[in-house]
């Protein structure tokens, strides 16, 4: 409230997002500058640009079905529909209109948690690859042990800039995100949703080597040292948004995650007690808040593991909603602040009951 008073928009730097950068640098330390958009897809796509500028070269890496906003190459390969003659290769899939076809040619498309097919790929285009951006979790789906740190330590080999997108993970799973929990260091960091407290935000963070490549540029008083990576934005760090995120951030603090994490892993054995119970063949997912159920026998290590019965899935989510739960539709979801033990009970149980109701559809499947 305080800062709706002190104003709403200067279209120039504020001290809170000193403040609130030096408060995500504490969680975050391998963030040594931060910059604020309005949105995690601007955050992606300047990240991506960044390690294009810090290298020289075009081509992006990318996870199939991996969500990273909707820049062009975020557009790419995130529902691709896949023919049963293609199932083990990986081309770049335009699932969405009005992509160039340089898009696609400067895209490449990696599996996720398959550590063999991720190295051929890279190998094979590691001399044009500038980055290598990953959903550390991704779409609610746990990384396998290690393959944060084989990803590193691949980028470093081929001089790869590897992008963490933590949209979704940031301040989440651990103050410290995917990169703490994990304890696999990105070059660059991407950042969304929770740091702004509920308001519209994004931020790229990472190396003072890479990011020092962005400026406000001026055609008027071009930079020095050649080009940088132009960054400027009316709305950007916007002091409500700064404002709320601080007051959130600090909130968390306060024992937020213990109690998140708990009621996650409660929901998460829940639902696999009732699964089984119910002998319905799903896979639950998720880490730390996040859940999610899958209508498959597979363990679910991928986005072609994680998308096998769908219309199950759908009549689950519509069932729930009849019964006044709202999961995001083929979605994974989380558990918040507000929720309570009793919350999460009350979910198993209106899902236990959609399990039964299923049945007779899950034997047709
Ligand atoms: N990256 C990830 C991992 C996301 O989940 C999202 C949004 N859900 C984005 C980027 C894009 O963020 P925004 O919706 O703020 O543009």
């Amino acid at each position: 409230m305080n800062q709706i008073e002190n104003g709403t928009v200067f279209g120039a730097p504020t001290e809170l997002e000193i403040t609130h950068a030096a408060e995500i640098n504490r969680r975050m330390p391998g963030l040594e500058k931060v910059r604020y958009t309005v949105t995690g897809t601007e955050a992606c796509m300047f990240a991506v640009r960044l390690a294009r500028a810090y290298n020289g070269r075009r081509k992006i890496a990318k996870f199939e079905g991996a969500y990273h906003g909707t820049g062009e190459f975020a557009s790419i390969s995130v529902h691709p529909h896949i023919p049963d003659a293609s199932r083990n290769r990986r081309v770049p899939a335009a699932d969405t209109a009005g992509l160039p076809p340089e898009s696609l040619e400067n895209t490449v498309i990696l599996p996720f948690n398959n550590l063999e097919a991720v190295e051929s790929i890279v190998r094979r285009n590691s001399k044009e690859l500038a980055c290598i951006i990953i959903e550390p979790v991704m779409r609610g789906v746990p990384p396998k042990s290690d393959f944060l740190k084989f990803l590193r330590e691949l980028a470093d080999q081929f001089e790869i800039v590897l992008i963490f997108d933590e949209v979704i993970t940031g301040f989440r799973i651990s103050a410290g995100g995917a990169q703490e929990h994990y304890k696999v260091r990105p070059d660059i960091t991407t950042m969304g949703k929770i740091i702004g407290g509920g308001f519209p935000v994004g931020a790229v963070g990472g190396l003072d080597e890479i990011m020092s490549l962005m400026a406000h540029q001026s055609v008027k008083f071009p930079a020095p040292q050649g080009p940088k990576v132009p960054h400027a934005g009316t709305f950007n760090a916007h002091p409500i948004t700064l404002a709320a995120g601080l007051a959130a951030l600090r909130e968390l603090d306060q024992g937020s995650y213990e109690k998140l994490n708990s009621l996650g892993a409660k929901l998460r054995e829940g639902l696999a007690e009732v699964s089984y119970s119910k002998g319905a063949t799903t896979q639950i997912t998720g880490i730390g808040s996040l859940f999610n159920i899958e209508f498959t026998e597979r363990e679910t290590s991928d986005n072609r593991s994680a998308t096998a019965d769908l219309t199950l899935r759908r009549c689950l989510d519509l069932y729930l909603l009849n019964r006044g739960i709202y999961l995001p539709p083929t979605h994974f979801g989380c558990v918040s602040t507000v929720s309570t033990e009793g919350h999460v009970d009350e979910t198993i149980n209106i899902i236990s009951e959609g399990l039964e109701l299923l049945k007779p559809l899950a034997r047709q499947s």
